[in-house]
């Protein structure tokens, strides 16, 4: 069964469709990212999960039940934001117990299930402190644990590592994932930050003005992009402007590209993503299927690889390499790039 499925959802602020017939099936017990840049429709798309936003168009459905009549604080969701919206003036064992004493549930039990929690996200032993006690990880996982201790049906997070520097982003990241999956909980997260969302989720939705852009789990959607949007928001692609004739392509200035897919139409856009490029001296005429000459304008070092920004007869091109001790071109120098027809994607404009 799904945990949440959103069907021909609309959402009107005045002229502006925050969410344009928004259609999303979450799987139960998935993590699913909703990725999109800013003012895409993510938060209204989580709220009007939630109940805070009513949408005037479509229905949402929480494990097989239309909520369109159950206000927010009945439909079961846990939930946690950017700026962790703890109480101030409360210790972290009352933040965490918050959601359990509004049921009515006993002291001795939520002491419990608070000591279960604060087990969970690894804050044993600092249930009597105040949030500005604490780091902002630390906060995050204490609204993590609130969140989750009423063991909703879903927990939906919106941007909940933004505030974080990248490291302690990045360990964060590992152990939201580690404890969803302990949990076992349908959890929905928006974040615009595409390797976030590569790293975390099963699915990934790509949310721009208001609509679904594309669906698929991470490898899926990276590797077969729809349209020019999907491949520049998830990751970097060189794009080409290619004419169809007697099924080939041709790209001017470059000549013939070889692709392995079938091509519609007289005109496409062609997407090839800048680490299945190769860099080799022009002297090299190895050949992975399509090869075009060039000269390196810059070189980008960021230690674990090396971007490369050549400029070709079709203009620039973006390439990646892996910094695996190989000799490193220089400015200036005139190099060829090479790439198999298999990393040319075909893509909508
Ligand atoms: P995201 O979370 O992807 O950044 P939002 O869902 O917050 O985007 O917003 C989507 C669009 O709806 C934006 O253009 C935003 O300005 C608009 N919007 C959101 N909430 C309101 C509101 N309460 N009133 C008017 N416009 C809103
Ligand atoms: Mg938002």
């Amino acid at each position: 069964m799904s945990g949440v499925v959103a069907r021909n959802v609309t959402k009107r602020y005045g002229e502006l469709k925050a969410l344009d017939n928004v259609s999303l099936d979450f799987p139960n017990g998935s993590f699913f990212a909703l990725l999109g840049p800013s003012g895409s429709g993510k938060t209204t798309l989580l709220r009007s999960i939630a109940g805070f936003v009513e949408p005037e168009e479509g229905e949402i459905l929480i494990e097989g039940v239309d909520v369109a009549h159950i206000p927010a604080h009945r439909r079961d969701i846990g939930m946690v934001f950017q700026n962790y919206a703890l109480f101030p003036h409360m210790t972290v064992m009352d933040n965490i117990a918050f959601g359990l004493s509004v049921r009515g549930v006993s002291k001795t039990d939520a002491r419990k299930r608070v000591g279960e929690m604060l087990d969970l996200v690894r804050l044993t032993g600092l249930e009597q402190r105040k949030p500005r006690q604490l780091s902002g990880g630390q906060q995050q996982r204490v609204a993590l644990a609130r969140a989750l201790v009423t063991e909703p049906k879903v927990l939906l997070l919106d941007e909940p590592l933004g505030a974080l520097d990248k490291r302690l982003r990045q360990e964060m990241q590992i152990e939201l994932k580690q404890i969803q999956r302990a949990v076992g909980i349908t959890a929905i997260f928006v974040t615009h930050d595409q390797e976030e969302a590569l790293t975390l989720s099963d699915q990934i939705a790509i949310i721009n003005d208001g609509q679904v852009v594309q669906i698929g789990a991470p490898g899926e959607i990276y590797e077969n992009p729809v349209n020019r949007f999907a491949a520049s928001f998830l990751g970097d692609a060189n794009f080409m402007e290619g004419l169809v004739e007697n099924g080939r392509v041709s790209v001017e200035a470059l000549g013939p590209i070889v692709t392995s897919s079938a091509l519609p139409g007289s005109r496409v856009t062609l997407a090839v993503r800048p680490e299945k490029m190769r860099l080799t001296a022009l002297s090299d005429t190895a050949s992975d299927g399509n090869r075009v000459e060039g000269s390196v304008t810059q070189r980008v070092f960021s230690g674990t690889s090396v971007t490369y920004i050549v400029e070709t007869p079709a203009g620039p091109m973006h390439t990646f390499q892996q910094n695996a001790g190989d000799r490193m071109f220089d400015a200036e120098e005139a190099v060829a790039i090479t790439w198999s027809p298999d990393h040319t994607v075909l893509v909508e404009d």
